[in-house]
């Protein structure tokens, strides 16, 4: 299997709840690397460009409204199988049908307010670091 990156975003309520770091911490555990990782306040149009695969969904003005609420962490995670880990890592969408020991069933709250966002594609993970960072800034993992 090969090494790969994917994106992370620590939402607005984990960020809010002081969780950030034991996220952080359950990745770690999980085996991932933290490549590379910035706190942000995302804008309106960021948020809505992230999303856009959304924009036709009925909740998408409340995820925007969501996304934007406070500051996040974008995390750019590495690992063998990285893509796949870190879904099972995150959990399910619903923290309450999310498996025991995921991200999403011990920090999510709701649907809408899930801890977590996770790359669900190797493309859609290249593009979501791609939208976040600039290929000079993400650290080359050293060996
Ligand atoms: P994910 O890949 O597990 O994050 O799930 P999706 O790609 O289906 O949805 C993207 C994000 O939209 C989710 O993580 C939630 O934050 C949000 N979302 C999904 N379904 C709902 C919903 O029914 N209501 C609300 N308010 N937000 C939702």
């Amino acid at each position: 299997m090969a090494i790969e990156r994917t994106l992370c975003i620590i939402k607005p309520d984990a960020v809010e709840k002081k969780r950030s770091g034991a996220i952080l911490a359950m990745l770690e555990e999980a085996g991932f690397t933290i490549v590379a990782c910035k706190r942000m306040a995302l804008s309106r149009p960021v948020a809505e460009g992230f999303y856009a695969v959304h924009k036709a969904r009925p909740f998408f003005g409340e995820l925007v409204e969501f996304m934007t609420r406070s500051p996040v962490f974008v995390v750019v995670l590495e690992r063998e199988d990285a893509v796949a880990k870190y879904r099972q890592v995150m959990g399910a969408t619903d923290p309450a049908k999310a498996d025991a020991g995921t991200i999403r069933k011990a920090h999510g709250g709701s649907v809408g307010e899930n801890a977590v966002h996770g790359s669900d594609s190797l493309d859609n993970a290249k593009i979501e670091i791609g939208y976040f960072f600039a290929a000079s800034k993400v650290a080359p993992v050293a060996g």
